[in-house]
């Protein structure tokens, strides 16, 4: 007769990760981009435009057999009302993370550390009656939440998205996105028509699109503020945020600054802010 041990039910699940979330849509929009949806833990409260940290375990130590998780900063790119997350991710072919991640199916789990953090939050700036966000590449993420917040269509007359990319499919999650906001009924109601206030100015710097160049060079030549009938920034009307490579954040904030406005910050809010959307 075998004898009846307890079941380890433990032991008998699979593993699960530490802080888990469960990813529900994937969606790839380039062989460089994808965009995906998790579950939201119920204790999770953040404001729109902060990040967390997320990652995937990593392969074991081929001496200890032990795993460690490969966590790397997100901007969360769903708003903070939304009952689930949503992250914009880069795939970097030999990267730890993102060399992984972008394999994720529906059903796969994914950790979420969830202590979001970050400047690019309203409680950072002073009010103001224009609101520019200024994204290249990933950096779209934090503003595609601030877009679907209320909270921006409130303290604002008009809000101003431009976003830079190289290629023109490089657009397409931002471009979709706009669309959804302006055109979804839900948005509409959310925002008491707020929307109508959101100004889509997408450019291109390498495949030909209707709006070519870098912002910064858009911005110091007054091309971006003709196309969009503004007279300009000024630190009495106008506030900033920022998301991009380290080259384009030094270069807005010389272009920012030289229209006279001051760098804010969570505990001294100011008239723009800036956030890294990546580190390299
Ligand atoms: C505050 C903050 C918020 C961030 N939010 C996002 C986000 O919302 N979406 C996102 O995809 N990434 C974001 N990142 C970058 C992210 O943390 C990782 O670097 C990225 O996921 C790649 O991870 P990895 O381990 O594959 O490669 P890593 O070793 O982290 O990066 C390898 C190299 O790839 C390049 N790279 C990394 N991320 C990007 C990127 N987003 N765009 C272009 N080149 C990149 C850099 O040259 C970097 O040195 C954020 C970074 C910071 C600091």
């Amino acid at each position: 007769m075998t004898e009846q041990r307890p079941v380890n039910e433990a032991a008998a699940k699979p593993a699960i990760l530490p802080d888990a979330q469960t990813v529900t849509s994937v969606q790839h929009w380039t062989d460089r981009l994808f965009s995906f949806r998790t579950t939201r833990p119920a204790s999770l409260r953040f404001r729109s435009g902060e990040f967390v940290m997320i990652g995937l375990m990593g392969d074991p130590d081929p001496k200890t057999g032990k795993q460690k998780p490969i966590l790397r900063a997100y901007s969360i790119a769903s708003p903070s009302w939304d009952d689930e997350l949503e992250f914009y991710s880069i795939k970097v072919q030999d990267g730890p993370l993102t060399s992984k991640l972008q394999h994720i199916q529906p059903g796969d789990q994914v950790i979420l550390r969830p202590k979001p953090v970050g400047t690019l939050v309203h409680d950072a700036l002073l009010p103001g009656d224009r609101l520019w966000f200024f994204a290249t590449g990933t950096g779209l993420a934090p503003f595609a939440s601030l877009i679907r917040d209320p909270e921006t269509y409130e303290r604002f007359d008009k809000v101003i998205l431009t976003h830079t990319c190289r290629d023109v499919a490089e657009l397409e999650y931002g471009r979709r996105l706009v669309d959804h906001v302006k055109s979804d009924e839900m948005m509409r109601e959310l925002t008491d028509g707020g929307v109508d206030k959101l100004v889509y100015y997408p450019t291109t710097t390498r495949e030909q699109s209707p709006k070519m160049g870098r912002i910064t060079d858009l911005l110091t030549s007054g091309e971006a503020f003709r196309d969009l009938g503004v007279d300009g920034i000024t630190p009495e009307t106008d506030r900033a945020m920022v998301c991009g490579s380290m080259g384009l954040n030094t270069d807005m904030k010389t272009i920012l600054e030289g229209f006279g406005l001051e760098e804010g910050a969570n505990s001294d809010p100011k008239h723009y802010v800036v956030e890294k959307a990546f580190v390299g």
